[in-house]
């Protein structure tokens, strides 16, 4: 074949269709055609250092690898070449004149039999040249393969509309050479700092060096800056990385001043390779709440960066999680809506869930300390984790953080495994309060029983916290009882000296037809208790019926529900009902009518009608 002569070849038919798909669609973000150039390029120094291995000559004496841009703002031109192991004549038409067949494709299935570690090459897909169309209305490609006479150079050019052109041609260096003349609209990419900007963005960690031309206008001379760092900190052995290189790198990729609570960085090998490095803040963020805000982790792809927030990785639960994850085996060109729902990612996130799993038991087992500025930073959004997340429940479960009676104070301390270790023998299950607030919740006459017995009691009043616990049933084969419903285990508890005992008993009994009467369909039935010591009576839901928090949970959510149905427990040795049970005259129906809105008010923290209870109370206060 004659240096010179062209040749003109056709795009695949469906790659045409293809090229106009992608330039209008497929990449929204222009500037990710230097993402593509460059891991093309970084990909063909990998190959040649891969087949250099056995054929040093390869290297042609030149063994310093790397990546150049230079900019030419008179012929509004990008260039952006390598030294990399070039194309052949046939490989140059089946490579750039095929969307759909990948060169990098045919030679990973080559090399997965001679090695699987160890390659990082990028990009499986043949989409990624092609995005050079989208701002280009011309590009050329010269290149030489590696150790081919200098004559034996190949250059592509096309417009991008259908056709393109091959001939020989003479090319000193080794590798490939893309120049790409911009479209007028495109000329912002003839900025030197947009340049960096982007390199910075997408491919600062690729460990071949990155350079571009720069000028000095006083010297007027040309020299090869460096741009990347080259330093892809998570692909480091974890011991020749340092505590202040892992915190450093933290506030890099946060732009936050705080310092990580802690960290755990994991190079995975095996049937899905990744890395991964995972950081717990110290400080929650403003928008942790906010759900239109994103959260995730920072995405890379053989260390070129793909996106941000791929919250793809994530349980919601664990939002506050930073770091990066860097994948092996997804392709470059992965969009969002396909991180959803592909296979792989759906195995990293159970992976890198289990890995902040234990990153966390580890915290809590070593460091107590900062253990407790976690869960008051995260505890909220961490307590979503027993309902979104079967799977680790267990785990979950021995993370949370609780307050209760004996720890007397708010602040959320005490473990399930400490609370079930200082569990009462004759005690059956895990017992629990569900309130507005800390006081009502510490003050509830629910408790009282539970002080008396020294029986410690979990205070929950935390929003969530109800809602929670309907996904908690069990821990360590303990069930969770609310204080605030009927059970059997409680009955047990109180004191034995039944009614059987009672010298006023048959009084009693009738006293309890008489509040039925009385107050009617606005309890469910009366019933006497042996619970309480300082309270009259108190009001409790059955077993399966909706509890109070969650009522009012449904209710701040705007939802209608059917009023609870309560059951009034009265205490027949205090003085109030000891005071009452003799009342023959009427008043006797605004004094049950008081005891059940007091016992209402204890419960619900509010009542329907405040008015009618002050005045009935003003009533009974003055005409007694
Ligand atoms: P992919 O990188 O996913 O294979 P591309 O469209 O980005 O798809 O590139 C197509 C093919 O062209 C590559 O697989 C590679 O064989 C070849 N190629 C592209 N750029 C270069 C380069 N700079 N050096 C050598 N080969 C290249
Ligand atoms: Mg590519």
């Amino acid at each position: 074949m004659n240096i010179n002569k062209k040749t003109t070849y056709n795009f695949q038919s469906e790659s045409k269709q293809l090229l106009n798909l992608m330039i209008h669609s497929l990449y929204s973000n222009k500037e990710i055609f230097i993402r593509e150039l460059i891991s093309n390029a970084a990909d063909s120094i990998e190959k040649l250092n891969f087949y250099s291995i056995s054929q040093p000559n390869l290297f042609e004496n030149d063994p310093n690898n790397k990546i150049q841009i230079s900019i030419k703002e008179k012929e509004k031109m990008l260039i952006i070449s390598d030294n990399g192991i070039g194309m052949k004549y046939q490989e140059v038409i089946d490579n750039l004149g095929t969307i759909a067949k990948s060169g990098t494709k045919i030679f990973l299935e080559s090399i997965e039999k001679i090695t699987k570690k160890d390659n990082k090459l990028i990009g499986k897909f043949g989409v990624g040249f092609y995005s050079v169309f989208i701002v280009s209305k011309k590009v050329s490609v010269s290149t030489r393969y590696a150790g081919m006479p200098i004559d034996q150079a190949v250059l592509w050019e096309s417009s991008g509309e259908g056709e393109f052109t091959v001939s020989l041609i003479k090319k000193e260096t080794r590798g490939t050479e893309i120049k790409l003349y911009l479209k007028p609209e495109e000329e912002d990419f003839l900025q030197s700092w947009k340049i960096k900007n982007i390199i910075n963005k997408y491919t600062d960690h690729i460990s071949i060096p990155i350079e571009i031309e720069s000028f000095d206008p006083k010297s007027k001379i040309y020299s090869w800056e460096k741009i990347n760092k080259a330093s892809a900190l998570w692909t480091i052995k974890k011991n020749n990385i340092n505590e202040q290189q892992y915190k450093d790198f933290y506030k890099q990729i946060t732009n936050e001043d705080n310092e990580p609570l802690t960290w755990s960085h994991n190079q995975v090998e095996g049937k899905i390779e990744y890395i991964s490095l995972i950081y717990i803040p110290s400080k929650s963020t403003w928008d942790l709440w906010n759900k239109e805000n994103k959260h995730g982790l920072k995405l890379y792809i053989k260390r070129i960066y793909i996106m941000d927030n791929a919250e793809q990785f994530l349980p919601n639960y664990l939002r506050f999680i930073k770091g990066i994850i860097d994948s092996n085996d997804l392709p470059l060109n992965i969009s969002r809506e396909i991180l959803q729902e592909n296979k792989i990612s759906q195995k990293l996130k159970t992976s890198i869930t289990k890995k902040i799993l234990l990153m966390l038991e580890k915290l809590s087992n070593q460091d107590n300390e900062k253990y407790k500025i976690f869960w008051k930073e995260f505890g909220l959004v961490f307590k979503e984790g027993p309902a979104e997340d079967q799977e680790n429940k267990e785990m979950i479960l021995n993370l949370l953080r609780f307050t209760s009676i004996k720890l007397n104070h708010k602040e959320q301390t005490l473990s399930l495994k400490d609370y079930v270790k200082n569990m009462l023998p004759e005690q059956e299950k895990i017992y629990f309060i569900t309130a507005d607030n800390y006081d009502s919740a510490y003050s509830s006459p629910h408790l009282e029983l539970f002080k008396q017995k020294n029986i410690d009691v979990l205070l929950l009043s935390d929003r969530i916290d109800e809602w929670m616990m309907n996904y908690i049933t069990e821990f360590q084969g303990k069930k969770f009882q609310s204080v605030s419903t009927t059970d059997n285990s409680i009955d047990k508890l109180t004191n034995k000296n039944s009614i059987e005992n009672k010298d006023n008993k048959n009084e009693i009994l009738l006293f309890i037809k008489k509040i039925k009467t009385i107050l009617g369909n606005q309890i469910k039935d009366v019933r006497l208790t042996y619970r309480l010591t300082n309270t009259p009576a108190i009001v409790v839901t059955d077993a399966n019926a909706m509890t109070t928090q969650m009522a009012k949970l449904f209710l701040a959510a705007g939802q209608t529900v059917n009023p609870i149905q309560y059951i009034l427990e009265i205490n027949p040795d205090h003085k109030f009902i000891q005071k009452i049970i003799n009342i023959k005259d009427d008043t006797i129906k605004d004094w049950i009518q008081l005891l059940l809105e007091q016992a209402l008010l204890a419960e619900k923290g509010t009542l329907e009608n405040p008015n009618k209870f002050i005045s009935l109370m003003n009533n009974l206060f003055l005409n007694n």
